[in-house]
């Protein structure tokens, strides 16, 4: 046990304290994984005394892991208990891959740069996440053969919502989704109930852009 690993427990708790409870962050099971997983574990050495800053930081290949309150955010607003099938798209780093594994039963979680998915997996590994599957594919296609999904979490902007991602969403179920142009976004929450689709925005985001057949092109 080091002092570092002491220290960054203490950044968590104050991120926690600081950041995500003023904000209203009150579901108890979020705010214990985001106690609990280690974020700097996900971010490059160099960057790691950043990692429970309040702001984005870079993952490589011009993407971004959001900052932690907007983590929080669309993980409560998933209403998660514990025994869902999750699909998320864009692993990135993996980070909010790893929260939503600590809140539900699976996650499958769909890349598009081979680099980055292979630097997720490598970390999930080693925080011996068993319970998440990641492939490297058009996630705006979603993942067939798994679904449906209880709970839908897609983490790059959209132009609209991917009409495969709603067909595989299981019902009852929940996505959330930024959706607007290229600079700024609606987080919505998709609910699907009794075959009824609503749509409700809960925060002005601004994400990097999902790019793929029902998403941006290139
Ligand atoms: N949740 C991630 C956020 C990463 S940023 C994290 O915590 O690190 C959004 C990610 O979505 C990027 O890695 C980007 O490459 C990926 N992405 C964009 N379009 C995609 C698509 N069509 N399918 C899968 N991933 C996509």
């Amino acid at each position: 046990m080091s002092l570092e690993t002491n220290n960054y427990s203490v950044a968590r708790a104050r991120m926690a304290r600081e950041q995500l409870v003023p904000r209203g962050i009150h579901d108890q099971r979020v705010l214990d994984a985001m106690t609990t997983v280690p974020r700097h574990l996900f971010v490059e050495d160099a960057l790691q005394n950043q990692a429970y800053g309040d702001f984005p930081l870079p993952i490589g290949a011009g993407q971004t892991i959001s900052q932690p309150y907007i983590v929080a955010l669309m993980t409560q607003a998933l209403q998660l208990r514990g025994d869902e099938n999750v699909l998320e798209i864009g692993t990135g780093c993996g980070y909010q891959t790893a929260i939503l594994a600590q809140l539900a039963d699976r996650v499958y979680s769909v890349e598009r740069i081979k680099s980055l998915h292979i630097k997720a997996r490598r970390t999930l590994d080693r925080l011996k996440y068993v319970n998440i599957v990641c492939k490297i594919d058009d996630g705006t296609l979603g993942w067939p053969n798994f679904s449906p999904f209880e709970a839908i979490m897609v983490t790059a902007a959209s132009p609209d919502i991917p009409a495969p991602l709603l067909d595989q969403l299981a019902d009852p179920g929940r996505m959330l989704i930024p959706v607007g142009d290229r600079y700024s976004q609606s987080l919505v929450v998709v609910k699907k109930q009794d075959g009824e689709i609503t749509k409700e925005t809960i925060e002005q985001v601004r994400f990097v852009s999902l790019i793929g057949l029902h998403g941006w092109q290139e």
